[in-house]
């Protein structure tokens, strides 16, 4: 299971600038839409050996006058309740401060590994004025300049002795791994339980069990599946408000271990702001996306309900125009029994290997229907295609000028590549190379 890492710290101290700093970099990998929403306060780390979740509180911080005292409050919740280990984040230019003094005993009541960072240290001036920070009483600090990277490479060092590596589990063949998630209150549990009431499907006991959610295991058509099921571990009690806005973290270690994400909409609430960070991490992670209206029961609906929601949901997600939508209602059991069949569908298109003489032949006619544009005085050729991976269906294609192919005729192939073998409900990416 993936660790969580969380930056901790006043305001200003430049927690935002390390998130930032230790996000990978963008691969050249084209997947169907550019320019997902970048204001993202989580994100998965995979540039270090063991890949790690990273939460940047201060992308969280609420405008008030306390400000500061609100921040802590939120943040040491978050410290208890979501995160594995912490950064704790401190600035060089400060000094130590009592705000600092009291986020770091809030830390040492928990039992989990902290980080004590000094920020700011650019150079070996800032350096002498980290003894300051020895009165905390901690023997070890990091001195670090999240804006220039000084210091990072210590601090990921150590991170990694204390992060257990991923186990490499083989996977189980023909298993397919949906995860449910959405927020609060939008009827995951409902739907959990209509689906595996559903007489088709024999569940098994439960199988794996983590803090976050529960597997259960059924067959369904002669296929396994396994259901990562994130409401399946009822927070009430545990969970305080605060951190509810927080609890994507949840949603994104599920999405994790998924291969399809079945996303709840509330069709009373239409897509928030959250629906669409989650639905981000499940794009950039090319996971399969099928999105479930639920509760289309309680709208007053006339001939526009639906057409006036899927415009919604299809403006909302607009680098989402291939995931499918259903409209369902756990409390009546309205089309509860069309997910697995949408989910048979979709799992076929992820899973599917096109054969290499018909990806090729498909080429030829993309491109002599429609030829690229000049890379200058040269022309663009395209050599040969072939399928690096499934889930989700990766195409390489190789070229003179990888580097020159147009963004817009990256797109007209993903659409052709789409159309022509029948993979338009789930994420399709194209890489474009040189001549091996
Ligand atoms: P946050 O509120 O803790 O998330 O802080 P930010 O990441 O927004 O940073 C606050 C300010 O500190 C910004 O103006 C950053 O440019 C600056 N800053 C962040 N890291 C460094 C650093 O390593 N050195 C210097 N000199 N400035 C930094
Ligand atoms: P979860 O927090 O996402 O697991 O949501 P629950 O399954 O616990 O449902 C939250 C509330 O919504 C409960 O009171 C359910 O009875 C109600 N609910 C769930 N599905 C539906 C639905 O399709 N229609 C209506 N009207 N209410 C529903």
């Amino acid at each position: 299971m993936i660790k969580t890492v969380a930056i901790v710290g006043r305001p200003n101290v430049g927690k935002s600038t390390l998130f930032n700093k230790l996000l990978k970099k963008r691969k050249a990998i084209v997947e169907d839409f550019p320019g997902v929403t970048r204001d993202r306060h989580y994100a998965e780390v995979t540039r270090f050996l063991t890949p790690f979740l990273l939460i940047d509180t201060g992308g969280f911080e609420p405008i008030s006058e306390d400000r500061l005292l609100i921040q802590m409050r939120e943040q040491s919740q978050l410290a208890v309740e979501e995160a594995d280990i912490i950064f704790h984040m401190m600035d060089v230019k400060d000094g130590l401060t009592p705000a600092d003094i009291e986020i770091a005993k809030m830390l040492r009541q928990i039992n989990k590994p902290v980080f004590f960072l000094v920020n700011k240290v650019d150079g070996d001036k800032q350096e002498l004025d980290t003894v300051d920070f020895y009165s905390l009483g901690i023997d070890k600090f990091y001195p670090v300049s999240a804006e220039h990277g000084r210091g990072i490479t210590d601090l990921i060092d150590d991170l990694e002795k204390i992060l257990p590596p991923v186990p490499e589990k083989p996977e189980p063949e023909n298993e397919i791994r949906m995860a449910i998630v959405g927020r609060p209150n939008v009827g995951k549990s409902s739907l959990v339980n209509r689906l595996l009431g559903y007489e088709r499907v024999v569940a098994n006991p439960v199988s794996g069990t983590t803090r976050d959610s529960i597997d259960t295991d059924f067959t369904y058509n002669q296929q396994r599946y396994v259901l990562i099921d994130t409401a399946g571990i009822r927070r009430k009690g545990r969970i305080s408000q605060t951190v509810e806005k927080y609890s994507a973290v949840t949603a994104l270690k599920a999405m994790d271990r998924a291969h399809i994400v079945l996303m709840v909409l509330d069709a009373a609430d239409g897509v928030t702001d959250q629906d669409l960070a989650v639905a981000g991490y499940a794009y950039e992670k090319g996971r399969a996306l099928i999105l479930v209206v639920n509760k289309w029961d309680l709208p007053e609906k006339d001939d526009q309900t639906m057409g006036k929601f899927i415009s919604e949901v299809q403006r909302r997600f607009k680098y989402l125009p291939f995931a499918p939508l259903l409209f369902v209602s756990a409390l009546t059991g309205q089309r509860v029994n069309k997910i697995m069949s949408k989910v048979e569908e979709v799992a076929l298109e992820f899973n599917k290997r096109i054969p290499t003489a018909k990806l090729n032949q498909g080429l030829e006619e993309f491109v002599s229907k429609h030829p690229p544009s000049m890379a200058g005085d040269q022309r663009i050729k395209f050599y040969y295609a072939a399928q690096a991976a499934v889930r989700p269906p990766t195409f390489v294609l190789f070229s003179n000028r990888p580097d020159k192919i147009h963004f817009s005729y990256q797109r007209y192939l993903v659409n052709c590549f789409r159309e022509k073998f029948n993979l338009d409900q789930v994420p399709v990416r194209l890489e474009f190379k040189g001549r091996g």
